[in-house]
């Protein structure tokens, strides 16, 4: 495919740009010299190639809209275009950053009332919509923890997050100054009760916890976990990235959780993939409100306002507040669901999640056989031992069949895994097909192993340079 400054040809537009009613100014004398750029050397086209070219583009890519895209942790759940809808509004889309509160009323409510949804969904006290994606809500949430032990006086320097947590919550525990100290899983797949035991000392300030957590497994000891690390003073903190398994169900402050992150590009539906845009709030409990974030969405008797005079407050996190677009869509999708709706979609999840365990379970390993969440782990090994063929050869040749991959070799704690989220928008027949795929692949890895270590054959280019692309990318256009 040509790129558009190939494409390119002097002299040719897409624009018209419409005559100027203001008077002309010297930019020159307004920036001066040093900063004024002529001759840039941008492509000029006419507005049908530009759309070829675009259009061309997005054919080359995959997603959710295109097809089945089961990528374990990511719940890549279809995003309902009247979210869309409701985001593109112009007093939504037109509201300048800037604006004064009271002219910014009607988003300001918006955003009071998405604060006491998600209280009230999640059984917290209080939330923030300020950070930007779900390891924001981390840093933000263990920002919060150590200022909360400051407060207190007391010095805390170790979290703990079991082996299966996704990379994030080390990050976050690290870039707070806390040492991420690992605890296994045990054989259900759960916390190692005794070694939380032996770990849990009142150098501990958290324990982190995903719950269902990443092998889409519920945490069958979780109030025993909740009375270990609040009997010596720790907090419980609640990767809620997983929350679509939940909704409606359980609510984390009423299981013991003491701080909570929310993906609403995950669980509420909002589109996410390439790098943004986000939402991760966080929810806290009582003992926490103080060392939320500022500016602060409250309500007075002159209306909303974005208040900042809390002296505990861990600051501001991002600028404005937050990817307001993002919660718009988020918003859109709780009001046209409702409650009913949430549990609904909750249980369709964790069906769907079980049925693709139960088909595929003759077909691969499956290393923990419970009931699983709204994503189950199933794993290549049998695959590697008979015929050589790896999960990264079974996830290419998925693509020729039209699916994106599920997440694979992750949690680490699986050999070879496959972590597969169908989420609750897809049909009986769709996963149905799904797993018609895997099987025929599984068929294959047997007769055909090799078919396997050439996939995918069907696309542009097969097999990348993957550690390349993603550490050295070469996004330049240079003549
Ligand atoms: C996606 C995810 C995160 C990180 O969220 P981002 O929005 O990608 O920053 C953290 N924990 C779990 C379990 C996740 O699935």
């Amino acid at each position: 495919m040509e790129l558009i400054f190939e494409v390119s040809k002097a002299g040719r537009s897409a624009v018209e740009v419409p005559q100027s009613d203001v008077p002309e100014v010297n930019i020159e004398k307004v920036i001066g010299k040093k900063y004024l750029r002529d001759n840039l050397d941008l492509p000029e086209v006419a507005e049908v190639d530009l759309v070829r070219h675009y259009t061309n583009l997005s054919r080359r890519n995959f997603g959710v809209d295109l097809g089945f895209y089961p990528l374990g942790s990511c719940t890549m759940k279809y995003n309902p275009k009247v979210n869309e809808n409701a985001a593109a509004l112009p007093g939504f889309t037109g509201l300048h950053p800037y604006a004064a509160e009271a002219m910014a009323q009607g988003s300001l409510q918006l955003l009071y009332e998405m604060q006491q949804m998600l209280s009230e969904i999640f059984g917290m006290a209080q939330f923030t919509l300020q950070p930007a994606a779900g390891a924001h809500g981390e840093l933000t949430g263990v920002m919060m923890i150590k200022k909360y032990f400051e407060r207190k006086g007391e010095k805390r320097h170790r979290i703990l997050i079991p082996d299966a947590a996704h990379g994030t919550n080390p990050a976050s525990s690290a870039l707070c100054g806390f040492e991420a100290v690992t605890l296994h899983s045990n054989n259900e797949g759960g916390v190692d009760i005794e070694h939380l035991k032996s770990l849990m000392t009142e150098d501990v300030a958290a324990l982190m916890l995903t719950n269902p957590n990443t092998l889409g497994l519920f945490e069958r000891n979780i109030e025993e976990v909740s009375r270990i690390v609040h009997g010596k003073g720790g907090l419980l903190y609640g990767d809620g990235a997983n929350a679509n398994a939940f909704l409606g169900i359980a609510r984390p402050g009423d299981i013991g959780f003491d701080v909570i992150q929310l993906n609403l590009h995950k669980t509420f539906s909002t589109p996410h993939g390439g790098g943004g845009p986000g939402s991760g709030p966080v929810g806290v409990g009582k003992a926490m409100v103080d060392f939320l974030p500022v500016p602060r969405i409250v309500k007075t008797a002159d209306g909303y306002q974005l208040a900042d005079k809390f002296p505990d407050s861990i600051g501001r996190v991002k600028a404005f507040y937050g990817n307001f677009n993002v919660v718009v869509k988020a918003y859109a999708y709780i009001r046209s669901l409702g409650a009913a709706g949430l549990k609904h979609a909750t249980e369709m999840a964790v069906l769907n999640a079980n049925y693709i365990k139960e088909r595929l379970k003759p077909y691969f390993d499956l290393p923990f056989d419970r009931v699983c969440m709204h994503e189950c782990v199933i794993s290549g090994s049998r695959q590697v031992a008979e015929s050589g063929v790896h999960t990264s050869d079974i996830a290419k040749r998925l693509i020729d069949f039209g699916y994106h991959p599920p997440t694979i070799y992750f949690p680490m704690i699986v050999q070879e895994a496959m972590m597969i989220e169908p989420t609750e928008t897809e049909s009986k027949e769709t996963l149905d097909t799904f797993c018609d795929a895997m099987i025929a692949i599984a068929g294959e890895a047997r007769e055909n192993p090799q078919r396997l270590h050439d996939a995918p054959l069907s696309t542009e280019v097969s097999r990348l340079d993957e550690v390349l692309a993603a550490r050295k990318p070469d996004v330049c256009w240079k003549k």
